[in-house]
């Protein structure tokens, strides 16, 4: 029986996605063996994320400064923006830079259900961005849920005032798949193969 301190640790780790108490109490084991080169790095790393974490004010990615890394750099194309759902498929999208245009995150996605409305996510940001920079394309980039193909239509009508091209990723994406599970050679097909929203 662990002590409480080291049941807590368990705990708190077991919550992370992909984990799970068997593998919680393993990476706790691994710690503990190698506390003295282990545990001061895994502090001091953790510490400084919760001390400077932040959400961009220009793409909603959350990232340690403001603007983001992505959007704050130059070699981005910043005529090119894909809007994606949550920060999960930045990271996914941008794990083997796969796009090299900048992103807007949504946080969420249209659902009659669960009672999210347009008004509910970052889309009026979207719009600024779009009518003040000068975007060329956007690609809607969404899960192929149903929800994720609702929210990319209502964008597509949205947008479609403004002059520029609108894209949606393209097959590849298993139905009902969301970006973040996708590995990479899925996820570049898609975007490599995106297509006009018709
Ligand atoms: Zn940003």
């Amino acid at each position: 029986m662990a002590s409480q301190e080291i049941e807590q640790l368990s705990a708190a780790l077991a919550r992370l996605p992909g984990l799970g108490p068997r593998s919680a109490r393993r990476a706790v084991l691994w710690l503990v063996k190698n506390r003295e080169r282990a545990l001061p790095a895994l502090l001091e790393a953790l510490d400084a994320v919760s001390e400077t974490l932040v959400e961009c004010q220009t793409c909603g990615n959350v990232d340690t400064r403001d603007p983001c890394g992505i959007c704050a750099d130059p070699k981005r194309d910043a005529k090119s923006l894909c809007v994606v759902e949550d920060v999960a498929d930045v990271w996914a999208l941008d794990r083997a830079r796969l796009f090299q245009g900048r992103y807007h995150v949504l946080g969420g996605r249209l659902s009659a259900l669960d009672g999210v409305g347009p008004e509910d996510l970052n889309i009026a940001s979207l719009l600024v961005r779009v009518e003040e920079g000068a975007v060329d394309e956007v690609v809607l980039a969404m899960n192929a849920t149903l929800e994720g193909q609702t929210t990319a239509h209502y964008l597509a009508e949205r947008l479609e005032p403004f002059s520029l091209r609108i894209t949606q990723l393209a097959h590849g994406l298993p139905v009902g798949g969301e970006l973040d599970y996708l590995d990479e050679g899925t996820l570049a097909q898609a975007l490599r193969a995106r297509r006009p929203l018709s």
